[in-house]
């Protein structure tokens, strides 16, 4: 992990489906100030904003992330690397989306005492998540479900949903974002 700011490639991709700031902003829910910040390089997304911006595109993460080229629709993946590390959450690319499986899998690291609630994905995304390193819970449906080190869970990632690490440990885990062949294949709905 390294402590660089995270840069996303929104002006390619703003550009590529031919969009304005204010367009961009009604699709995704991000005020145009935060957005222009963002393209500029003056302010780096929080794990919520990227992912709202990801919905707002019906795009993956991995399309927003800097080593990623768009092209004609579609995207190329890059070797994984540290994408992100902020004083909350640690975020990994282990695989970048392949629209041949419709995925993208990072490893996430939650401090101890984190708690990180996120928005819902595009309809027909889910999640698998498996823990590799410590303790957590997992929330879905209103309920928090402990996981420990070797277990997994599968989950409808279009409703609110969130992690938490209630313990004194790091944990961590494998994400796996699945997206349905119309998310990826079709521009919008
Ligand atoms: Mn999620």
């Amino acid at each position: 992990m390294t402590g660089d700011k995270l840069q996303i490639n929104l002006k390619a991709a703003r550009t590529h489906a031919g969009l304005s700031l204010a367009q961009t902003s009604e699709l995704t829910g991000v005020s145009k100030a935060m957005l222009g910040q963002i393209e500029r390089g003056e302010s780096s997304p929080t794990l919520a904003t990227l992912w709202k911006i990801a919905k707002g595109f019906h795009l993956p993460l991995t399309a927003f992330l800097e080593d990623m080229v768009l092209t004609a629709g579609s995207f190329t993946p890059a070797p994984a690397r540290a994408d992100r590390t902020d004083p909350e959450v640690g975020m990994h690319t282990v695989f970048a989306f392949d629209p041949r499986f419709g995925s993208e899998t990072f490893i996430m690291t939650l401090p101890p005492g984190h708690s990180h609630e996120t928005p819902s994905h595009d309809s027909g995304v889910v999640e698998d998540v498996f823990v590799i390193r410590g303790e957590m819970e997992v929330l879905t449906d209103g309920t928090w479900t402990v996981l420990h080190s070797g277990d997994g869970l599968r989950f409808a990632a279009d409703q609110p949903h969130g992690y938490r690490n209630r313990t004194g440990e790091v944990a961590q885990f494998h994400n796996t974002i699945h997206y349905p062949r119309r998310t990826v294949e079709q521009d919008g709905d």
